[in-house]
């Protein structure tokens, strides 16, 4: 039985059991996707890694999961970065979409069924806006925008444990206008300035507040409910606060959704990792660096739900630990003399069920990370002993596939780091030096790029750059 930690209940539940019955084992899954105004960093790709895991996970369980993830591509900091950069939001937004996409594919985050664009859901936030100002959840501020009133839903801060009075204190992207009724209301429409971006509405031209797509993007594909929603942990106030307030309060269906799934941030230095403190690092650099599958195996190896510091040390050790399982499956895979007749059958099964059950207990990656390495210590001894036959090596093979169709860090073919053309330069320029026998410069250049982390190795073959 699989259970999942739900923040709205703030406790694990077991999925399908009566009180959150399934229909027909299917799940709607929803996750929060980025804003496109700009590359995404290694705290973004913390949290969809996490939840990849869970979506493979549950198709492992043979749930039927439809994972949807919708794309923020109109929003304020899309119109003030496309202001700064003078090229058009729309362009802006369908560059860094397109450059999300080819991050999460280089991640391997490939469990999400459908990217829905928000602005290919005008219509329906427009008819969501519409009920709720015929609910009266919501009202109109000439010349601003339309919002929804807080006060008008008794259960507001559920999800958080916030009272409205408490949402008042905080203003984290809730819209500001000194003439909206309570500080805590967000906007859910706002009439559109001069040069922005807008879409015709009964209520004039204007653009959807941050809180309204995913609803309406959620209504579209699932209905008033379903199953799983994600994001990060920021995004349970006021997000996914205001998401339950504008559905339930649409539909008066309870709950919107079943279970709230919310990860820990990436942090450096304990400092979340965030664009507006500057502590980031791209998918993109992390990449020229580093393997993909290393950032995969650095973000399993600490639960979703707690944060994870972000360093280099930190990144080295995980380095080192996935070392030590691609040479166990080097030796699982180049297992020649079967000397040994018994069959370690005991060993493949007991891992198999340590990894199974940590997965079934809230997706403890961790846990079932170091039902991995028990794996590889054991393998190790009995290879060590001979102890280890050609049927053992198979099974081991195919359970670590099965373990891999989750996890995606085991066997990939891309092991060295990408060297950066930054790098390859500098190569080309001591090798003119040398050529030259300008051998003091030569050697500048050899520190610099030993500064930028790399070494470099004279081989018969030439020069070569070494990761260090
Ligand atoms: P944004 O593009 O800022 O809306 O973020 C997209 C998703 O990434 C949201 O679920 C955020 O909560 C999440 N996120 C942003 N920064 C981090 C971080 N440092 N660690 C983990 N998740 C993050």
């Amino acid at each position: 039985m699989t259970s999942l930690y739900n923040t709205c209940s703030r406790k694990k539940e077991i999925i399908g059991s009566p009180s959150h019955s399934l229909r027909a084992n299917k799940i709607n899954l929803f996750v929060c996707g980025p804003t496109v105004y700009d590359f995404s960093h290694i705290g973004h790709a913390r949290t969809y890694i996490a939840f990849d895991v869970i979506a493979r996970y549950l198709k492992a369980k043979k749930f039927d999961v439809f994972y949807l993830q919708n794309i923020t591509d109109i929003d304020d900091k899309i119109i003030k970065r496309a202001a700064e950069t003078q090229i058009s939001p729309k362009s802006l937004a369908k560059r860094f979409e397109q450059e999300y996409i080819k991050d999460m594919e280089e991640l391997k985050v490939l469990s999400v069924s459908k990217y829905a664009r928000a602005t290919d859901y005008i219509p329906e936030i427009v008819s969501q806006v519409h009920r709720l100002l015929e609910k009266e959840h919501a009202y109109v501020i000439p010349d601003d925008g339309i919002y929804y009133d807080i006060s008008s839903f008794k259960e507001y801060g559920k999800l958080s444990g916030r009272t409205t009075q408490q949402a008042e204190d905080s203003v984290s992207r809730i819209d500001d206008s000194v003439r909206k009724r309570h500080r805590g209301d967000f906007a859910l429409w706002k009439f559109s300035k001069r040069g922005e971006p807008k879409w015709k509405s009964p209520w004039g031209w204007g653009r959807p507040g941050w809180h309204i797509e995913d609803t309406a993007i959620a209504e579209k594909h699932f209905g008033a409910q379903y199953d799983i929603h994600g994001g990060a942990r920021d995004l349970i106030f006021p997000h996914h606060e205001a998401e339950i307030a504008q559905m339930e309060g649409i539909s008066g269906k309870k709950p919107l959704v079943r279970y709230w799934m919310h990860t820990g941030f990436l942090t450096i230095q304990g400092e979340k990792m965030s664009k507006s403190l500057g502590n980031f690092i791209t998918i993109r650099d992390f990449l020229l660096k580093h393997s993909s599958r290393l950032l995969r195996f650095f973000v399993l190896k600490t639960h979703y739900r707690s944060p994870i510091d972000y360093s280099e040390e930190n990144l080295a050790q995980a380095e080192q630990e996935l070392e030590r399982i691609d040479e166990f499956v080097e030796k699982i895979k180049t297992l020649k003399s079967a000397p040994a007749t018994s069959k370690n059958t005991k060993l493949i099964q007991e891992t198999k069920k340590a990894f199974f059950n940590a997965m079934d207990d809230d997706v403890n990656t961790p846990k079932a990370v170091a039902a991995l390495f028990e794996l590889v210590r054991k393998g190790n001894v009995l290879l060590s002993k001979l102890a280890l036959n050609k049927d053992d090596a198979r099974d081991i093979l195919a359970l670590l596939k099965e373990i891999d169709e989750i996890f995606s860090f085991i066997f990939w073919q891309e092991k060295t780091a990408k060297i950066p053309q930054e790098l390859t330069a500098l190569l080309k320029k001591r090798e003119q030096y040398r050529t030259d026998k300008e051998w003091e410069k030569a050697d500048e250049v050899r520190e610099l790029i030993s500064e930028k982390g790399w070494q470099v190795e004279d081989t018969d073959k030439g020069p070569k750059l070494k990761k260090i």
